[in-house]
């Protein structure tokens, strides 16, 4: 790793001096993550690579190394706009799969700081703000036509929209390899297979993800891809990325910040930070809306008028519940789950998971009649409170 630095001098130059101290830190499911140094207290460089399979089954489990180019290339999109919640992007290497960018071990992973009870007060309007930008920027609103379509043949991702595909939208709902939740729920994890209508809005936000092109979505804003601390948000961990619909993200936001408000009521937590996890949604919600209303007369195309703004919007919200609804039970009884959930004790857990499900149940279920952030706390709040 050292002599791989020390080759490039657009990375030695970024940590001048010797020896390097080189740290994987890794602990997603996918890649390699080092951290390299001069001074082992002063931030250096951060070098991502991908394998041809998953790092955590190895080889038994292939998938595309095109993943790091596809993360890169939204790095390299999304730094145009998104200002520092954007990690500093240094470059990839497309020999060697390296992305290089900003040494972020100042900061925490959201998730962990939302399981410690700790508030980080800017980071669901910063998000909202970031997804209103990629929103605009990355779609027809704020490309010409043309280079818009060009970016949508560059960032078509295929293996890993089919994970999304497979892992959000199918498995769940099916009996299948991937899915695991404590024997205590066989009943209500079954009584959701069973359930038609879920069945069914699952199949719609299916269609909906594979077919509406909206953006250049991060594809996994869940709160493990976002880091945070000294006030800054960062969104990491892009290579999802992929042109769907922007509801998508925001889905995933709220559906990680709810999953942290059944931690909370589980672990008893002080009321004051319960009402943080809780403003997360309309937080985010309002600094999307925000934004995407202060971008809008920057459109490039004026013949797109008011009118389509205010069905746009109302659409991303729509969709954006469904997605959380989603998201949410894909992180209960699905292949990949969440600390927020899985480290409670087994009763608490059970409970959790059994709310989890309620919410994200009637999420799908109602997702295109929920009329504002209150209609969405009602139900949220029902639903903690009747399992608890
Ligand atoms: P994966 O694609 O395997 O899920 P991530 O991009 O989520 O990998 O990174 C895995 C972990 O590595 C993160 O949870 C975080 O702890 C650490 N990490 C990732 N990027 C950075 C960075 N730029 N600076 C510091 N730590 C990072
Ligand atoms: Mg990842």
């Amino acid at each position: 790793m050292p002599d791989y630095v020390r080759a490039r001098p657009h990375l030695s130059g970024l940590v001048p001096g010797d020896p390097l101290h080189v740290r994987e830190v890794g602990d997603g499911n996918l890649n390699l993550v080092f951290i390299v140094r001069s001074d082992p207290a002063v931030p250096g460089v951060v070098l991502k690579q991908s394998l041809p399979w998953v790092r955590v089954f190895g080889e038994g489990w292939p998938l595309t190394i095109e993943r790091a180019r596809h993360e890169a290339d939204a790095y390299a999109v999304y730094r145009a706009f998104a200002g520092a919640t954007n990690p500093v992007y240094h470059g990839f290497d497309p020999v060697r799969y390296v992305i290089a960018m900003e040494d972020l071990a100042a900061l925490r992973i959201w998730r962990t700081a939302l399981d410690d009870g700790e508030v980080h007060a800017g980071a669901a309007a910063a998000l909202g703000t970031f997804v209103a930008r990629v929103a605009f920027h990355t779609s027809d609103l704020g490309l010409p036509a043309q280079e818009r379509k060009r970016l949508v043949a560059r960032t078509i991702n295929p293996e890993l929209c089919q994970i999304t595909e497979d892992l959000v939208f199918t498995e769940p709902v099916r009996i299948h390899d991937h899915n695991r939740y404590s024997p205590e729920l066989e009943g209500v994890v079954a009584e959701l297979r069973a359930d038609g209508a879920v069945v069914d809005e699952l199949s719609r936000l299916k269609h909906r993800f594979m077919t509406h092109t909206e953006a250049l979505i991060h594809g996994d804003l869940h709160s493990g891809s976002v880091m945070v601390g000294g006030g800054r948000t960062v969104a990491i961990d892009p290579e999802f990325a992929c042109t769907g619909p922007v509801g998508f993200d925001l889905g995933a936001i709220w559906a990680n910040a709810i999953l942290a408000q059944a931690r909370a009521v589980q672990l008893g937590r002080p009321a004051g930070f319960r009402a943080h996890v809780a403003a997360i949604l309309p937080d985010s919600w309002l600094a999307f809306r925000d934004e995407l209303l202060r971008l809008w007369p920057e459109r490039v195309d004026d013949s797109f008028t008011d009118a389509l703004l205010g069905d746009w919007k109302r659409t991303i919200w729509h969709d954006a519940l469904g997605f959380a609804g989603a998201e949410m039970i894909r992180r209960l009884v699905g292949f990949a789950h969440v600390s927020d959930v899985d480290t409670l004790d087994t009763a608490a857990k059970v409970a959790a998971t059994t709310a989890g499900l309620a919410i994200g149940r009637r999420l799908l279920l109602e997702h295109r009649t929920l009329a504002d952030p209150a209609a969405v706390r009602e139900l949220v709040e029902t639903g903690l409170s009747e399992h608890r």
